[in-house]
């Protein structure tokens, strides 16, 4: 993903809203963009750390262990970060973090040496009010657990706010693994209310972290998942699938391929007539190559930027609902801001109440956002961003930066 996509969207907004130049510059700038090497068996790794904008609070956004990291990339995930975060009117910035290298080559000593490093080159800027990291793609709650022990021994002290999806004995909060699910589901069912869905048949694409919890939520709750895939391929009943069984085949076989059902590929998942499509997996799915083979009325995005530019476009020509990552993905980050609340009082809410809260919050996002699309007439995309850059905006005016 490119850096000029996220120029591209910023564009067309800047138009709508009529934004001066200072103001589209203050959003294309970058508060702060930290880069070094991590020696490894006497290898080099570039490193990086940044953050986009943290008039609303500290920049928040995962760590990634990837062979395609690069400072473009990071700096795009930044952006969305912000603009996410805003959305989901936390007090947090956006930023994310990053290390170009393959950790599936990696033993569990050598990740770890790699989890302590990241946090030793970067750990002047990181903290609870200033830059708050997480997992991302192949980091996990134990790379949390790690960097926060490390960070902790740099300064002398406890902080455990200092990064979230951390283990829960370290202060981690008990439903983040499954919360970016639970969200999406949540804005399923405010979505079907909104636009009288019945008999809902849903296609999921990527059955992981994400994938998995969302499926549940909905399957237990009574919607049709017809069909699930991963990285080997899907499979499709369209009568529906009972995704506890799906799970277990996953967790015998290695792949949902294995289990029974019509076997089909990710491209024909991508492409069957379903009430709703959820990419769940990776970016770059919805593209110029399939814009016009989609059959689905409305597209859940799960995954981050699972839809190019064009074929957003394209799909909103053609009347298909979009329901934009920023939005729908954010229960991962909104789980990440009760884990982080609960570790700066120490601890004292009950579950129970910090889900009511998440619930809530999800609600009114989605229906703040449908609303003002629909009274806008524009892309739902747009109209996530317009909402989120205006508060961004609003702040850096208070701020006395603009
Ligand atoms: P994961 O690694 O747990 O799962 C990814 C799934 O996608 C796996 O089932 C994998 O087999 C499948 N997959 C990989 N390549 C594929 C391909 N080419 N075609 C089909 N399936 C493929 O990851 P996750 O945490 O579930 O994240 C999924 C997406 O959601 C990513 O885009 C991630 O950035 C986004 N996201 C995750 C969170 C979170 O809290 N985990 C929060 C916000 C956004």
């Amino acid at each position: 993903m490119v850096f000029e996509s996220v120029r591209k969207t910023l564009e067309e907004v800047a138009e709508i809203e009529d934004l001066d130049k200072k103001e589209e510059e203050l959003l294309l700038s970058f508060e702060r963009i930290n880069k070094g090497k991590i020696e490894l068996n006497g290898k080099k790794y570039s490193a990086f750390r940044i953050v986009h904008n943290d008039a609303l609070g500290p920049g928040k956004g995962g760590i990634r262990f990837h062979p395609e990291v690069s400072e473009e990339e990071t700096r795009s995930l930044a952006f969305w970060m912000s603009i996410k975060n805003s959305l989901a009117g936390i007090p947090y910035g956006g930023a994310k973090g990053g290390v170009k290298i393959n950790p599936k080559k990696l033993n569990e000593e050598e990740l770890e040496q790699l989890s302590r490093k990241y946090v030793m080159l970067f750990h002047k800027d990181l903290g609870k009010d200033k830059d708050v990291p997480a997992p991302d793609v192949y980091t996990n709650p134990k790379v949390m657990g790690w960097m926060l022990d490390e960070f902790e021994r740099l300064k002398c002290r406890h902080e455990p706010g200092m990064i979230t999806a951390k283990p829960d004995v370290l202060g981690g909060l008990s439903f983040r693994k499954s919360s970016t699910g639970l969200g999406g589901y949540i804005i399923l069912r405010e979505l079907s209310k909104k636009e009288n869905l019945k008999n809902t048949k849903i296609a999921v694409q990527g059955f992981g972290n994400v994938g998995y919890h969302f499926s549940r939520f909905a399957f237990n709750n009574s919607y049709d998942i017809v069909a699930v895939s991963d990285s080997s391929g899907g499979v499709y009943d369209p009568e529906g699938l009972d995704i506890s069984k799906i799970k277990e085949t996953k967790e015998e076989t290695g792949s949902v391929v294995n289990h029974e059902g019509k076997e089909i590929t990710n491209k024909e998942l991508l492409e069957l007539d379903v009430d709703i499509l959820v990419p769940a997996a990776i970016e770059n799915q919805i593209t110029e190559e399939n814009m016009d083979d989609i059959k689905a009325n409305h597209v859940l995005e799960l995954a981050n930027g699972p839809t190019t530019n064009k074929a957003d476009d394209r799909l909103y020509q053609r009347g298909i609902m979009v329901i934009p990552d920023i939005l729908a993905n954010a229960g991962g980050v909104m789980g990440s801001y009760y884990e982080w609340v609960q570790n700066k009082v120490g601890g004292a809410f009950e579950p129970s109440y910090l889900k009511k809260r998440f619930k809530s919050k999800i609600e009114e996002n989605f229906q703040r956002v449908y609303e003002f699309q629909q009274k806008k007439d524009i892309k739902m995309r747009n109209a996530a961003y317009i909402l989120a850059i205006r508060r961004i905006l609003k702040a850096e005016k208070a701020r006395g930066h603009l």
